[in-house]
């Protein structure tokens, strides 16, 4: 397998770390949103989030938070995060190891999300939860 992010946990490829465990690593982004943007992943690889085990979810999520208040407390001057993660080629995914991207904010940073340009009515949404409800069974 041909991972890039497998390559930076096993200390084949370089990588600025920011935190390292037995089971997550986390480093610098090398193309940021924002300055201090960084990466944290889940050692075992899994290509997305459907063959992600939830305990390696958790684990990245958890240091995510830590790295987010280190970041909000720290000398930096960072006032907001955001926590971003891509699975699929259509939302944006590039590597194909999970990584929860961890983007610090400040205002007029340029960085942002966009609403669709209409807020949907009720129904529409009643009905969508519905959909995506009945998945969940
Ligand atoms: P995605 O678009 O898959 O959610 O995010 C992939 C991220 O990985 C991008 O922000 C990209 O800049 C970053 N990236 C790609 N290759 C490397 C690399 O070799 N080293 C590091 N540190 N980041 C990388
Ligand atoms: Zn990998």
């Amino acid at each position: 397998m041909n991972c890039i992010f497998c390559s930076i946990i096993a200390g084949e490829a370089e990588a600025s770390v920011v935190y390292d465990d037995a089971n997550v690593l986390a480093f610098m982004d090398i193309r940021p949103f924002t300055s201090g943007h960084l990466l944290v992943v889940p050692k075992r690889h899994a290509s997305g989030l459907s063959t992600l085990d939830p305990d390696d979810g958790a684990r990245i999520f958890a240091v995510a938070q830590k790295i987010a208040a280190a970041m909000r407390t720290g000398p930096l001057p960072i006032d907001g995060v955001n926590l971003h993660l891509s699975d699929g080629a259509v939302a944006g995914q590039e590597v194909f190891h999970v990584h929860l991207h961890v983007i610090p904010r400040n205002r007029g940073d340029g960085f942002g999300l966009r609403a669709l340009p209409r807020t949907p009515n009720r129904a529409i949404l009643d009905s969508t939860a519905a959909v995506i409800r009945g998945a969940l069974n």
